[in-house]
Protein backbone atom coordinates (compact mmCIF):
# COMPACT_ATOMS: atom_id res chain seq x y z
CA UNK A 1 0.00 0.00 0.00
CA UNK A 2 2.40 2.68 -1.10
CA UNK A 3 0.64 4.64 -3.46
CA UNK A 4 -2.91 5.44 -4.27
CA UNK A 5 -5.93 6.66 -2.36
CA UNK A 6 -6.04 6.98 1.40
CA UNK A 7 -9.69 5.39 2.37
CA UNK A 8 -11.38 5.19 5.49
CA UNK A 9 -14.72 3.34 6.21
CA UNK A 10 -16.94 4.84 8.96
CA UNK A 11 -19.18 2.32 10.68
CA UNK A 12 -16.89 -0.54 9.80
CA UNK A 13 -18.51 -3.18 11.98
CA UNK A 14 -21.72 -2.93 10.53
CA UNK A 15 -23.53 -4.62 7.43
CA UNK A 16 -22.98 -1.68 5.19
CA UNK A 17 -19.49 -1.51 6.19
CA UNK A 18 -19.04 -4.77 5.83
CA UNK A 19 -19.43 -4.83 2.24
CA UNK A 20 -17.45 -1.65 1.81
CA UNK A 21 -14.53 -3.75 3.07
CA UNK A 22 -15.21 -6.40 0.81
CA UNK A 23 -15.36 -4.27 -2.06
CA UNK A 24 -12.02 -2.80 -0.79
CA UNK A 25 -10.65 -6.15 -1.30
CA UNK A 26 -11.82 -6.28 -5.36
CA UNK A 27 -9.03 -2.98 -5.36
CA UNK A 28 -11.70 -1.01 -7.61
CA UNK A 29 -8.65 1.46 -7.71
CA UNK A 30 -5.27 2.18 -6.16
CA UNK A 31 -5.48 2.29 -2.37
CA UNK A 32 -2.54 3.30 -0.78
CA UNK A 33 -3.72 2.79 2.82
CA UNK A 34 -7.12 2.40 5.14
CA UNK A 35 -8.49 3.20 8.15
CA UNK A 36 -11.23 2.26 9.87
CA UNK A 37 -13.71 3.72 12.40
CA UNK A 38 -16.98 2.80 14.57
CA UNK A 39 -17.85 3.48 18.18
CA UNK A 40 -16.04 2.97 20.94
CA UNK A 41 -18.05 -0.41 21.53
CA UNK A 42 -16.06 -2.10 18.19
CA UNK A 43 -13.11 0.19 19.52
CA UNK A 44 -9.60 -1.80 18.86
CA UNK A 45 -10.95 -4.92 17.12
CA UNK A 46 -9.08 -5.46 14.20
CA UNK A 47 -9.68 -6.70 10.75
CA UNK A 48 -8.17 -7.79 8.07
CA UNK A 49 -7.92 -5.62 5.09
CA UNK A 50 -5.92 -5.84 2.07
CA UNK A 51 -3.41 -8.36 3.86
CA UNK A 52 -3.09 -6.11 6.89
CA UNK A 53 -4.30 -6.22 10.65
CA UNK A 54 -6.47 -2.59 10.47
CA UNK A 55 -7.61 -1.96 14.32
CA UNK A 56 -10.46 -0.03 14.11
CA UNK A 57 -10.42 3.49 15.52
CA UNK A 58 -13.24 4.94 17.71
CA UNK A 59 -14.64 7.73 15.74
CA UNK A 60 -15.08 10.07 18.44
CA UNK A 61 -11.88 12.29 18.75
CA UNK A 62 -10.23 10.56 16.05
CA UNK A 63 -8.26 12.75 14.10
CA UNK A 64 -8.78 12.63 10.35
CA UNK A 65 -5.98 13.81 8.38
CA UNK A 66 -4.58 12.25 5.93
CA UNK A 67 -7.70 10.69 4.49
CA UNK A 68 -8.76 10.85 0.59
CA UNK A 69 -12.23 9.53 0.92
CA UNK A 70 -14.33 7.97 3.78
CA UNK A 71 -17.12 5.91 3.30
CA UNK A 72 -19.57 6.98 6.25
CA UNK A 73 -22.31 4.38 7.27
CA UNK A 74 -22.91 4.36 10.94
CA UNK A 75 -26.10 6.63 10.56
CA UNK A 76 -27.42 9.92 9.89
CA UNK A 77 -26.83 11.50 13.32
CA UNK A 78 -23.01 10.68 13.35
CA UNK A 79 -22.50 11.66 9.78
CA UNK A 80 -24.32 15.06 10.75
CA UNK A 81 -21.89 14.84 13.98
CA UNK A 82 -18.30 14.00 12.04
CA UNK A 83 -18.28 14.35 8.24
CA UNK A 84 -18.04 17.66 8.29
CA UNK A 85 -14.85 17.66 10.36
CA UNK A 86 -13.61 15.13 7.63
CA UNK A 87 -14.32 17.23 5.52
CA UNK A 88 -12.42 20.37 6.60
CA UNK A 89 -9.88 18.12 6.97
CA UNK A 90 -9.44 17.21 2.94
CA UNK A 91 -11.29 14.46 2.80
CA UNK A 92 -14.55 13.29 0.33
CA UNK A 93 -17.10 12.03 2.22
CA UNK A 94 -19.26 9.90 0.64
CA UNK A 95 -22.43 9.51 2.67
CA UNK A 96 -24.65 6.56 3.75
CA UNK A 97 -27.28 7.97 5.80
CA UNK A 98 -30.21 10.27 4.90
CA UNK A 99 -28.30 13.46 6.80
CA UNK A 100 -27.48 15.50 4.00
CA UNK A 101 -29.73 13.86 1.02
CA UNK A 102 -31.64 16.93 0.58
CA UNK A 103 -29.42 19.12 1.45
CA UNK A 104 -29.48 21.26 -1.88
CA UNK A 105 -25.50 21.74 -1.78
CA UNK A 106 -25.11 18.05 -1.83
CA UNK A 107 -24.79 16.13 -4.72
CA UNK A 108 -27.19 13.31 -4.65
CA UNK A 109 -25.78 10.12 -6.91
CA UNK A 110 -26.59 7.25 -8.30
CA UNK A 111 -23.82 7.01 -11.41
CA UNK A 112 -25.46 5.35 -14.14
CA UNK A 113 -27.76 8.50 -13.74
CA UNK A 114 -25.94 11.65 -12.87
CA UNK A 115 -22.51 11.76 -11.99
CA UNK A 116 -22.64 15.01 -13.47
CA UNK A 117 -23.94 16.29 -10.59
CA UNK A 118 -20.29 16.32 -8.73
CA UNK A 119 -18.59 19.48 -8.93
CA UNK A 120 -14.79 20.15 -9.73
CA UNK A 121 -13.93 20.00 -6.21
CA UNK A 122 -16.48 17.30 -3.96
CA UNK A 123 -16.72 17.76 -0.59
CA UNK A 124 -19.36 15.71 0.65
CA UNK A 125 -21.56 13.57 -1.64
CA UNK A 126 -24.71 11.77 -0.96
CA UNK A 127 -25.59 7.79 -1.17
CA UNK A 128 -29.48 7.50 -2.29
CA UNK A 129 -31.87 5.59 -0.14
CA UNK A 130 -31.52 1.93 -1.07
CA UNK A 131 -34.98 1.61 -2.19
CA UNK A 132 -34.81 4.94 -4.08
CA UNK A 133 -31.60 3.41 -5.86
CA UNK A 134 -33.17 -0.01 -7.06
CA UNK A 135 -36.30 1.61 -7.99
CA UNK A 136 -34.42 4.21 -10.30
CA UNK A 137 -32.13 1.70 -11.96
CA UNK A 138 -35.23 0.36 -13.73
CA UNK A 139 -36.99 3.68 -13.92
CA UNK A 140 -34.39 5.57 -15.24
CA UNK A 141 -34.03 3.83 -18.53
CA UNK A 142 -37.74 4.44 -19.32
CA UNK A 143 -37.64 7.64 -18.28
CA UNK A 144 -35.24 8.34 -20.58
CA UNK A 145 -37.19 6.83 -23.27
CA UNK A 146 -40.77 8.59 -22.49
CA UNK A 147 -40.68 10.80 -19.55
CA UNK A 148 -42.29 9.10 -16.24
CA UNK A 149 -44.94 11.12 -15.01
CA UNK A 150 -46.15 8.99 -11.85
CA UNK A 151 -44.94 6.16 -10.11
CA UNK A 152 -46.91 3.45 -7.68
CA UNK A 153 -44.52 1.17 -5.95
CA UNK A 154 -44.62 -1.37 -3.30
CA UNK A 155 -41.29 -2.39 -1.57
CA UNK A 156 -40.78 -5.62 -0.27
CA UNK A 157 -37.54 -4.98 1.56
CA UNK A 158 -35.23 -7.02 3.31
CA UNK A 159 -34.33 -6.78 7.23
CA UNK A 160 -30.45 -6.12 6.21
CA UNK A 161 -31.78 -3.23 5.42
CA UNK A 162 -31.99 -2.24 8.73
CA UNK A 163 -28.17 -3.29 9.66
CA UNK A 164 -26.86 -5.98 11.83
CA UNK A 165 -29.16 -6.38 14.45
CA UNK A 166 -32.17 -6.78 12.67
CA UNK A 167 -30.68 -9.72 10.64
CA UNK A 168 -29.89 -11.65 13.74
CA UNK A 169 -33.53 -10.78 15.00
CA UNK A 170 -35.10 -12.78 11.89
CA UNK A 171 -32.26 -15.86 12.73
CA UNK A 172 -32.68 -15.91 16.29
CA UNK A 173 -37.00 -15.97 15.26
CA UNK A 174 -36.91 -18.66 12.75
CA UNK A 175 -34.81 -20.47 15.16
CA UNK A 176 -37.06 -19.93 18.08
CA UNK A 177 -39.76 -20.99 15.56
CA UNK A 178 -38.61 -24.27 14.60
CA UNK A 179 -37.84 -25.12 18.56
CA UNK A 180 -41.39 -24.06 19.46
CA UNK A 181 -44.00 -23.50 16.56
CA UNK A 182 -46.80 -20.77 16.89
CA UNK A 183 -44.62 -19.34 20.19
CA UNK A 184 -44.69 -15.45 20.15
CA UNK A 185 -41.34 -14.10 19.28
CA UNK A 186 -39.30 -11.35 20.89
CA UNK A 187 -38.82 -8.10 19.01
CA UNK A 188 -36.33 -5.82 19.57
CA UNK A 189 -35.52 -4.53 15.72
CA UNK A 190 -39.06 -4.45 14.57
CA UNK A 191 -42.49 -3.67 16.68
CA UNK A 192 -43.90 -7.06 15.64
CA UNK A 193 -42.33 -10.62 14.96
CA UNK A 194 -40.38 -10.42 11.38
CA UNK A 195 -40.23 -13.80 10.99
CA UNK A 196 -43.53 -15.30 9.03
CA UNK A 197 -44.55 -12.08 8.79
CA UNK A 198 -44.55 -8.79 6.47
CA UNK A 199 -44.79 -5.31 8.32
CA UNK A 200 -46.46 -2.45 5.82
CA UNK A 201 -44.68 0.10 7.52
CA UNK A 202 -40.84 1.07 7.08
CA UNK A 203 -39.54 3.94 9.61
CA UNK A 204 -42.07 6.62 10.90
CA UNK A 205 -45.46 8.17 9.45
CA UNK A 206 -44.07 11.71 8.89
CA UNK A 207 -46.51 13.03 6.25
CA UNK A 208 -50.03 12.90 5.29
CA UNK A 209 -49.67 8.87 6.56
CA UNK A 210 -46.49 8.29 4.74
CA UNK A 211 -43.43 7.18 6.06
CA UNK A 212 -40.08 8.63 5.84
CA UNK A 213 -39.21 5.81 3.83
CA UNK A 214 -41.97 6.77 1.31
CA UNK A 215 -41.45 10.04 1.04
CA UNK A 216 -37.31 9.55 0.36
CA UNK A 217 -38.64 7.73 -2.72
CA UNK A 218 -40.44 10.57 -3.97
CA UNK A 219 -38.20 12.87 -2.91
CA UNK A 220 -34.80 11.84 -3.84
CA UNK A 221 -36.01 10.60 -6.94
CA UNK A 222 -37.00 13.97 -7.65
CA UNK A 223 -33.60 15.77 -6.97
CA UNK A 224 -31.71 12.73 -8.73
CA UNK A 225 -34.00 12.84 -11.92
CA UNK A 226 -34.10 17.24 -11.61
CA UNK A 227 -37.84 16.58 -12.29
CA UNK A 228 -39.44 18.47 -9.71
CA UNK A 229 -43.12 17.16 -10.79
CA UNK A 230 -42.41 13.40 -11.19
CA UNK A 231 -44.65 12.06 -8.34
CA UNK A 232 -43.72 8.49 -6.32
CA UNK A 233 -46.83 7.58 -4.16
CA UNK A 234 -44.92 4.41 -2.19
CA UNK A 235 -45.80 1.60 0.34
CA UNK A 236 -42.91 0.63 2.24
CA UNK A 237 -43.21 -2.87 3.61
CA UNK A 238 -40.65 -5.00 5.69
CA UNK A 239 -40.60 -8.96 4.98
CA UNK A 240 -38.66 -12.02 6.14
CA UNK A 241 -35.79 -12.03 3.51
CA UNK A 242 -32.46 -11.26 4.63
CA UNK A 243 -30.74 -9.33 1.53
CA UNK A 244 -32.19 -7.87 -1.54
CA UNK A 245 -35.21 -5.24 -2.18
CA UNK A 246 -37.65 -6.08 -4.50
CA UNK A 247 -40.17 -3.74 -5.96
CA UNK A 248 -43.59 -3.84 -7.73
CA UNK A 249 -44.00 -0.59 -9.61
CA UNK A 250 -46.43 0.89 -11.72
CA UNK A 251 -45.60 4.15 -14.01
CA UNK A 252 -47.11 6.44 -15.98
CA UNK A 253 -45.33 7.38 -18.85
CA UNK A 254 -45.65 11.08 -21.26
CA UNK A 255 -46.19 8.65 -24.37
CA UNK A 256 -47.05 4.83 -24.06
CA UNK A 257 -44.50 2.55 -24.29
CA UNK A 258 -44.92 -0.67 -25.18
CA UNK A 259 -43.34 -3.81 -23.10
CA UNK A 260 -40.69 -4.33 -25.87
CA UNK A 261 -39.38 -1.13 -26.31
CA UNK A 262 -39.79 -0.95 -22.26
CA UNK A 263 -37.56 -4.35 -22.83
CA UNK A 264 -35.20 -2.90 -25.27
CA UNK A 265 -34.25 0.23 -23.12
CA UNK A 266 -33.93 -2.24 -19.72
CA UNK A 267 -31.72 -4.86 -21.52
CA UNK A 268 -29.20 -1.45 -22.94
CA UNK A 269 -28.95 -0.17 -19.22
CA UNK A 270 -26.00 -0.44 -17.26
CA UNK A 271 -26.53 -2.02 -14.10
CA UNK A 272 -29.58 -3.78 -15.53
CA UNK A 273 -30.45 -7.10 -16.04
CA UNK A 274 -33.46 -8.32 -17.97
CA UNK A 275 -34.67 -11.47 -16.07
CA UNK A 276 -38.43 -11.95 -17.87
CA UNK A 277 -39.59 -14.96 -19.20
CA UNK A 278 -42.16 -15.48 -16.77
CA UNK A 279 -43.29 -19.14 -18.76
CA UNK A 280 -39.42 -20.90 -18.19
CA UNK A 281 -40.08 -19.17 -13.99
CA UNK A 282 -37.29 -16.39 -14.88
CA UNK A 283 -38.18 -13.46 -12.81
CA UNK A 284 -36.42 -11.26 -10.35
CA UNK A 285 -36.16 -12.53 -7.40
CA UNK A 286 -34.03 -11.47 -4.00
CA UNK A 287 -32.70 -14.84 -3.19
CA UNK A 288 -31.30 -14.91 -6.73
CA UNK A 289 -29.94 -11.07 -6.56
CA UNK A 290 -27.72 -11.12 -3.15
CA UNK A 291 -24.53 -10.59 -3.70
CA UNK A 292 -25.35 -9.55 -7.43
CA UNK A 293 -23.97 -6.17 -8.92
CA UNK A 294 -26.69 -5.80 -11.20
CA UNK A 295 -30.52 -5.20 -10.53
CA UNK A 296 -32.73 -7.62 -12.51
CA UNK A 297 -35.82 -6.49 -13.87
CA UNK A 298 -38.99 -8.51 -15.03
CA UNK A 299 -43.06 -9.34 -14.82
CA UNK A 300 -42.70 -6.51 -17.55
CA UNK A 301 -46.40 -5.65 -18.88
CA UNK A 302 -48.85 -3.23 -20.02
CA UNK A 303 -51.22 -1.53 -17.23
CA UNK A 304 -54.32 -2.17 -18.44
CA UNK A 305 -56.08 0.30 -16.02
CA UNK A 306 -54.23 3.15 -17.95
CA UNK A 307 -53.33 3.46 -21.79
CA UNK A 308 -49.78 4.95 -20.77
CA UNK A 309 -49.07 2.64 -18.04
CA UNK A 310 -46.46 -0.11 -17.53
CA UNK A 311 -46.05 -2.76 -14.77
CA UNK A 312 -42.85 -3.94 -13.74
CA UNK A 313 -40.66 -6.01 -11.16
CA UNK A 314 -37.41 -5.12 -9.80
CA UNK A 315 -35.06 -6.45 -6.97
CA UNK A 316 -31.65 -6.03 -6.15
CA UNK A 317 -29.03 -5.86 -3.57
CA UNK A 318 -29.69 -3.09 -1.13
CA UNK A 319 -26.51 -3.74 0.68
CA UNK A 320 -24.21 -3.62 -2.54
CA UNK A 321 -26.21 -1.50 -5.45
CA UNK A 322 -28.27 0.37 -2.55
CA UNK A 323 -25.30 1.31 -0.70
CA UNK A 324 -21.66 0.31 -0.61
CA UNK A 325 -21.37 -0.23 -4.26
CA UNK A 326 -22.78 2.46 -5.51
CA UNK A 327 -20.60 4.81 -2.91
CA UNK A 328 -17.50 2.70 -4.30
CA UNK A 329 -18.69 3.26 -8.37
CA UNK A 330 -18.84 6.92 -7.28
CA UNK A 331 -14.79 6.79 -5.75
CA UNK A 332 -13.80 5.30 -8.71
CA UNK A 333 -15.27 7.32 -10.70
CA UNK A 334 -13.56 10.58 -9.07
CA UNK A 335 -10.25 8.23 -9.38
CA UNK A 336 -10.41 8.11 -12.58
CA UNK A 337 -11.32 11.74 -13.15
CA UNK A 338 -8.50 13.20 -11.34
CA UNK A 339 -10.75 14.34 -8.73
CA UNK A 340 -9.41 11.98 -6.08
CA UNK A 341 -5.61 11.23 -4.86
P1 LIG B 1 -25.47 -1.35 11.28
O1 LIG B 1 -25.27 -2.70 10.74
O2 LIG B 1 -26.30 -1.17 12.49
O3 LIG B 1 -24.01 -0.71 11.51
C1 LIG B 1 -23.84 0.55 12.14
C2 LIG B 1 -22.37 0.91 12.16
O4 LIG B 1 -22.25 2.21 12.71
C3 LIG B 1 -21.51 -0.02 13.02
O5 LIG B 1 -20.22 -0.12 12.46
C4 LIG B 1 -21.44 0.75 14.32
O6 LIG B 1 -20.26 0.47 15.07
C5 LIG B 1 -21.34 2.17 13.82
N1 LIG B 1 -21.72 3.13 14.83
C6 LIG B 1 -22.86 3.15 15.57
N2 LIG B 1 -22.81 4.17 16.46
C7 LIG B 1 -21.62 4.79 16.27
C8 LIG B 1 -20.97 5.89 16.87
N3 LIG B 1 -21.54 6.57 17.89
N4 LIG B 1 -19.75 6.27 16.44
C9 LIG B 1 -19.16 5.58 15.43
N5 LIG B 1 -19.71 4.50 14.82
C10 LIG B 1 -20.92 4.13 15.24
O7 LIG B 1 -26.15 -0.38 10.19
P2 LIG B 1 -26.07 -0.44 8.58
O8 LIG B 1 -27.22 -1.19 8.07
O9 LIG B 1 -24.71 -0.80 8.17
O10 LIG B 1 -26.40 1.07 8.20
C11 LIG B 1 -25.49 2.12 8.40
C12 LIG B 1 -25.96 3.38 7.66
O11 LIG B 1 -26.09 3.08 6.28
C13 LIG B 1 -27.31 3.93 8.10
O12 LIG B 1 -27.28 5.34 8.01
C14 LIG B 1 -28.26 3.37 7.09
O13 LIG B 1 -29.42 4.17 6.95
C15 LIG B 1 -27.41 3.43 5.85
N6 LIG B 1 -27.81 2.48 4.81
C16 LIG B 1 -28.03 1.18 5.11
C17 LIG B 1 -28.39 0.31 4.11
C18 LIG B 1 -28.63 -1.15 4.39
O14 LIG B 1 -29.09 -1.85 3.48
N7 LIG B 1 -28.35 -1.64 5.59
C19 LIG B 1 -28.54 0.76 2.80
C20 LIG B 1 -28.31 2.09 2.52
C21 LIG B 1 -27.96 2.95 3.53
P3 LIG B 1 -20.26 -0.43 16.42
O15 LIG B 1 -19.78 -1.80 15.99
O16 LIG B 1 -19.21 0.26 17.26
O17 LIG B 1 -21.60 -0.42 17.02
Amino acid sequence: MSIGVRVAVVGATGAVGAEFLRLVEKKPFPIRSVRLFASERSAGREIDVLGQRVRVENLDGADPTGIDVAFFSAGGAISRAHAPRFVSAGACVIDNSSAFRMDPAVPLVVPEINLDAIPRRPGLIANPNCSTIVLLMALHPLHRVARVESVVASTYQAVSGTGARAIEELESQVRAWVESPGEPAASEVYPHPIAFNVIPKVQDVVDRGYTQEEMKMQNETRKILRDPAITVSATCVRVPVFRSHSIAARIVTERKIGVEEARRALAAAPGVKLVDDPASERYPMPLYTSGEPDIQVGRIREDWTSDRGLLFFVAGDQLLKGAAQNGMQIAAALVASGRLA
